[in-house]
């Protein structure tokens, strides 16, 4: 299932007309802020669909009989664009364990590129709840490997993509090869650079969080 948040007229959409913003993404501080906040949506978003038990918390007055989620929760992302998504996420599923896998385009001379994965650290995953961030979806492959190197680790019982900017490509390219996993879009755009940069889209995700790399 694919949930296009866009659909609906929310907050949700400021946050991303700021990180698209040539006048307003430049300041990286409010760039990270601006991703963060949109992980803290979809993980409120994601809440509601995850399993609950009833629990007794004791106030000064009192018994309050409040439903706590149960599922164990473990949120991966992928080095470095990742990061303020997957703190977002975190911040609202604060007992969540972590995983973190590092990823990069690496460019050929005739404009091709290969996906290389150099690291992946991941906790047990079995019976849990996966949840991998990802700010930009454009081709998908990067996605498609990272989700094909964390289900090494054990079955989950679910796993939810999230991702701020996808492209069209991208997000059919995923539900096609993945069709039981739920994909959850803060915007989708339908073109693609012949470098498989996403347009409109933002620019370099990575770049614009924590600065320009000397790498392609
Ligand atoms: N990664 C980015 O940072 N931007 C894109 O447009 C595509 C992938």
């Amino acid at each position: 299932m694919i949930h296009r948040l866009f659909k609906n007229n929310t907050i949700l959409n400021q946050f991303v007309a700021e990180i698209r913003d040539v006048n307003i993404q430049s300041d990286r501080l409010r760039f990270r802020r601006n991703m963060e906040r949109i992980g803290e949506i979809f993980a409120y978003e994601i809440s509601k669909f995850l399993n609950y038990k009833k629990t007794e918390v004791e106030t000064p007055l009192g018994i309050s009989e409040c439903q706590l989620h149960k599922d164990r929760i473990v949120l991966t992302t992928i080095l470095r664009a990742g990061l303020p998504l997957h703190n977002g996420l975190l911040s609202f599923l604060d007992c969540a364990d972590n995983g973190f896998i590092s990823a990069y385009r690496k460019h050929h001379k005739d404009g091709t590129f290969d996906i290389s994965m150099q690291y992946i650290t991941c906790p047990d995953i079995n019976d849990s709840i996966v949840i991998i961030s990802d700010p930009m979806l454009a081709t998908g492959a990067s996605m498609k490997k990272a989700i094909e190197a964390i289900l090494e680790y054990g079955k989950p019982k679910h796993i939810h993509i999230v991702v701020a900017i996808a492209s069209s490509t991208g997000l059919s390219y995923l539900h096609r090869h993945f069709p039981d996993v739920s994909i959850w879009v803060a915007a989708e755009d339908e073109e693609l650079t012949a470098k498989s940069y996403i347009v409109p889209g933002l620019g370099d995700a990575g770049d614009l969080a924590f600065g320009e790399k000397m790498q392609d």
